[in-house]
């Protein structure tokens, strides 16, 4: 069988050549990584849930209307995406103070915001994906404004989605961070959201108990990071039960 090609390597994910043109397949390592891959561990498992996680999350955001790269999931770690020019931006949507913004502004953890408050960081993993203004992204031309005006209304929408998905079993949405992605349909282009969305990118506490269930769990070495993103996926009914009674034998 032929070699795939691989387009490029991140450090949760790899990139290869879809099977027809205009796709990728994207595959899902276990590596987890955190504080610019200053920690690095290989988590048993964790590509699984965050592709299942990642697809149940992206086929929900397609069902009420807002656009995405996902295609389908091809199987155990790898899904077939749209490919996409990536927007040089990580948006974060906060609900909660937690995080960078917590020890930035000295609010803390935990905190309602009065409202929803965005942020755009520069991707880059050399300067540690700096907090930009959107002054700084018309300048330096990372998208124009008027794709400002689409993130900003994708992001408020992947996150009231989210939010309601995830209060529904139980969880809170603190915040997240997404990717957005451009395609061209002819001579239009329009902005759809690609990467991943995953415990990876977002903080999930229990809304009783306030157990982390997101990657705090590793870069605070909270316990497993499995245990945490499995119950996630349970409490969607994305994966199996797996306390599934074994059959008695019965003489
Ligand atoms: O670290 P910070 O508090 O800015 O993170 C905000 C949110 O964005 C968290 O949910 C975090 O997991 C996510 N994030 C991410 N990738 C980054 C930076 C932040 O997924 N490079």
């Amino acid at each position: 069988m032929a070699r795939r090609k691989k387009i490029y390597e991140g450090k949760a994910k790899i990139l290869y050549e879809g099977p027809e043109p205009g796709t990728i397949v994207q595959y899902f390592k276990d590596d987890a990584t955190a504080f610019n891959a200053e920690k690095k561990d290989v988590i048993d498992g964790k590509g699984v849930l965050n592709n299942r996680l990642s697809e149940f999350f992206m086929n929900g955001l397609a069902q009420i209307g807002v656009p995405t790269h996902f295609i389908r999931r091809l199987n155990m770690r790898e899904q077939l995406v749209r490919s996409c020019e990536i927007v040089p931006l990580e948006v974060i949507v906060r609900n909660y103070a937690a995080g960078s913004m917590s020890k930035r502004l000295g609010i803390a953890e935990g905190t309602q915001l009065p409202r929803p408050i965005v942020e755009y960081c520069y991707k880059d993993d050399a300067l540690g994906d700096p907090l930009v203004t959107e002054e700084h992204i018309a300048a330096f031309g990372w998208a124009s404004q008027q794709d400002m005006e689409d993130i900003l209304s994708l992001a408020l929408r992947v996150n009231d989605f989210m939010s309601g998905v995830m209060l529904a079993v139980g969880i809170r949405l603190v915040d997240f961070k997404i990717e957005i992605g451009r395609v061209y349909d002819g001579d239009y282009q329009r902005l759809i959201i690609a990467d991943e969305i995953s415990p990876d990118s977002c903080r999930l506490w229990d809304i009783e108990t306030g157990q982390k269930l997101d990657k705090d769990v590793f870069r605070r070495d909270l316990g497993s990071l499995t245990d945490a993103y499995s119950e996630v996926a349970r409490r969607l009914g994305v994966l199996p039960k797996s306390n599934v009674t074994k059959p008695t034998l019965i003489n």
